[in-house]
């Protein structure tokens, strides 16, 4: 999983990053009953997976050995060398950091307060995959404690994910934390979504394949067409803020082309819109303006077959 994703990678230093874990947890279990070593190595899977550099995996590993064990800042200093120690030691003090409200102000304090606390950005990559894992496996606490750590994910974590554009961590990282916290909500969605993907398949099939042939045509043959991924916390957050129903949330097919260039995405623009007449003031130019967090992309709105909005 590590060379698949960075060919580049240190695997002696990861290895022995790996083995220092082992050892220094070796006593410790999980609320699970598993052995507590997993975690760590969850984390650093999902580091690997987004394609860090060993140093960051290495942390990965090595996360929660000063926090929960004998180990020291100054054993993995001499063992791994000041630049893993640093991150080590900035991943422990975020840790140990409480957070008891909210309250939108203070949340944001929170986040100001862990930006500037982790002078290498890498560090706060660690610890949103170290709550992506605990996420994951947020199952075995119990009830109570669920709905605590989840509205702080929500509260803390998904936004900083989002403001590093990190998209896909935020959407689990969200998806999760809804699950957990008002499963009731999570679960009606998750039907709604399912039957109206099963109504909709075959029109989004059509359209995929049209805009695939598209591509074809126009010489965009490294062209990658795919349905947008589903949000669930994002419908919720959009039917909560307007207070609207659930048909008029997931009414509009969602697309996604990804291209090998800036100029491809224009051109592919300009082939969707000679395809299908856009929307006026649905088109925007997140290339051109980038969004605070640097994402870049262009988003439209066209009136598709049989008239629907894609
Ligand atoms: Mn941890």
């Amino acid at each position: 999983c590590v060379q698949e994703n960075n060919s580049k990678a240190d695997l002696t230093l990861i290895e022995k990053a790996f083995h220092f874990s082992v050892d220094a947890h070796q006593h410790q279990k999980r609320s699970s009953g598993e052995p507590y070593i997993l975690h760590p190595i969850g984390v650093a899977m999902i580091l690997a997976n987004f394609g860090l550099d060993s140093f960051t995996i290495s942390t990965g590993l090595l996360h929660d050995t000063v926090e929960d064990t004998l180990a020291t800042i100054a054993e993995i200093e001499t063992e791994f060398g000041p630049e893993i120690a640093a991150m080590v030691d900035g991943v422990t003090k975020i840790s140990k950091i409480s957070f008891k409200t909210s309250e939108e102000k203070q949340a944001e304090n929170f986040r100001k307060m862990v930006l500037a606390m982790a002078k290498d950005i890498r560090v706060i990559i660690v610890k949103l995959a170290d709550r992506l894992h605990n996420m994951r496996t947020i199952q075995h606490l119990r009830p109570e404690k669920q709905v605590v750590i989840a509205q702080e994910t929500l509260d803390i974590y998904s936004p900083l994910a989002n403001r590093l554009g990190l998209s896909s961590l935020q959407r689990e990282l969200e998806d999760l934390s809804l699950r957990f916290s008002k499963p009731e909500i999570y679960y009606k969605l998750v039907a709604q979504v399912a039957k109206r993907m099963k109504e909709r398949e075959k029109y989004v099939n059509d359209v995929q394949a049209m805009i695939q042939s598209g591509l074809d045509d126009h010489g965009y043959s490294n062209a990658e067409v795919n349905g947008r991924p589903k949000h669930f916390y994002s419908i919720h957050r959009k039917m909560e803020k307007r207070n609207l129903m659930f048909d008029h949330i997931y009414d509009i097919t969602g697309f996604r082309v990804v291209v090998d260039s800036l100029e491809q995405c224009y051109g592919v623009l300009g082939l969707i819109h000679s395809l299908w007449t856009p929307v006026p003031g649905r088109f925007k130019d997140y290339i051109a303006i980038p969004k605070a967090n640097f994402y870049q992309s262009l988003h439209t709105t066209v009136v598709g077959p049989q008239g629907e909005k894609v």
